[in-house]
């Protein structure tokens, strides 16, 4: 998996109860047995993982997200986009519900990382791990933190430190020591995008919420008191904001600005990761200080802010998932259309 550095996901969710009622007919499948999606009658693309509409969010992390975390532990970076339009799955799958049965990735992710943290403390590995948690939201390129009611997001800053590191001055890093602990500490953070939620039109799914969690290793060298050298990792679980079609009915003045706006984001986006999987890109790094990002091609990363929160964390010995939620209705062809092209061309 060191050898490619960015996988595609496709999720298709299952028609809801109201499209059914509606005849919304099914547009989008999984075709058995391979990694590839049929949309229409005979369009196909192939990803890396399809998801069907019956599959588990087990399934998918299992397949996706459990491999990222365990490289995360070996020191590299990494980061896990949902992508789609506005209903189709994105925060079902990232989120989930957050404390029952029906988890998605970051309550999956929680109870890994901490069991495999407790495994280590188990096999005598003698290391101090700490964990910090950071959740912002990006809205029209203001940054917010979730887990800080009181701080101005004038005061946020997104620098690089002299290592080529990533750095968020002025946000809050909570640190954790349980599954538990970070999924209220998650809890509370979204509460605080759902006050916005009142006071815009439909903010959660206009912005991106981005979730990070930052691993320190230190290993004590064998007898020594000293502890061994510190390795540094992060991982990015991004719910980002909804493609949005702009030449809908109703979508005019602030809004449709608004939408070109997240459009534009995300294609810049897109530009990034694409020029990152560019095969004529060479990605070297020590796995250690995953901030290799050095190469051919030209990677646009000043462009928006959301590439460059995640400039340490894309290419480079990072790891990047996108996961392209979709929805079957054929309603939203078009948009899925959309959606499987980007979310191909990204690869
Ligand atoms: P988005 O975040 O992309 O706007 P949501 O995650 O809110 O979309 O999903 C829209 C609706 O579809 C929610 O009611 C959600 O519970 C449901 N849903 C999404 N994906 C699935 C799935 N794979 N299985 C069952 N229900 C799903
Ligand atoms: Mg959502």
């Amino acid at each position: 998996m060191n050898e490619v550095c960015v996988r595609v996901a496709v999720r298709i969710r299952p028609l809801q109860p109201r499209e059914v009622l509606h005849q919304h007919r099914v547009c989008v499948r999984a075709v058995p047995n391979t990694s590839l999606v049929m949309i229409g009658k005979d369009k196909t693309f192939t990803f890396d993982h399809v998801f069907g509409y019956e599959s588990t969010h087990d399934e998918l992390y299992e397949a996706c997200v459990h491999p990222l975390v365990d490289s995360l532990f070996e020191g590299f970076n990494a980061t896990v986009f949902a992508y789609g339009q506005t209903g189709s799955g994105k925060t079902y799958t990232v989120g989930g519900g957050l404390t029952n049965e029906d988890q998605g990735i970051v309550g999956r992710l929680a109870q890994d990382l901490f069991q495999l943290l407790g495994q280590k403390r188990a096999d005598g590995v003698r290391v101090d791990n700490t964990v910090l948690v950071s959740y912002m939201e990006l809205y029209r390129e203001e940054l917010t933190d979730l887990l800080e009611l009181h701080t101005n997001r004038k005061d946020l800053h997104i620098r690089e430190d002299d290592r080529g590191n990533t750095v968020v001055v002025g946000v809050r890093e909570t640190p954790i020591s349980s599954a538990g602990e970070l999924l209220s500490v998650l809890e509370a953070g979204n509460a605080l995008r759902h006050t916005g939620a009142t006071r815009m039109n439909d903010h959660s799914s206009r912005s991106h919420a981005i979730l990070t969690l930052q691993l320190t290793q230190r290993c004590h060298a064998d007898r020594g008191p000293v502890p061994a050298a510190a390795r540094f990792s992060k991982l990015h679980l991004v719910d980002l904001a909804g493609l949005e079609r702009v030449d809908k009915t109703g979508n005019s003045g602030v809004r449709l600005k608004e939408s070109i706006h997240i459009n534009s984001g995300l294609m810049a986006l897109g530009n990034v990761i694409r020029a990152l999987s560019d095969p004529r890109r060479s990605h070297r790094g020590n796995g250690i200080n995953n901030n290799i990002n050095s190469g051919g091609a030209h990677v646009p990363y000043r462009q928006t802010k959301i590439t460059r929160l995640l400039r340490d964390s894309l290419g480079g010995t990072a790891h990047t998932l996108m996961v392209a939620c979709v929805s079957p209705s054929h309603h939203s062809m078009a948009e899925t259309l959309g959606v499987l092209q980007f979310a191909h061309r990204v690869r």
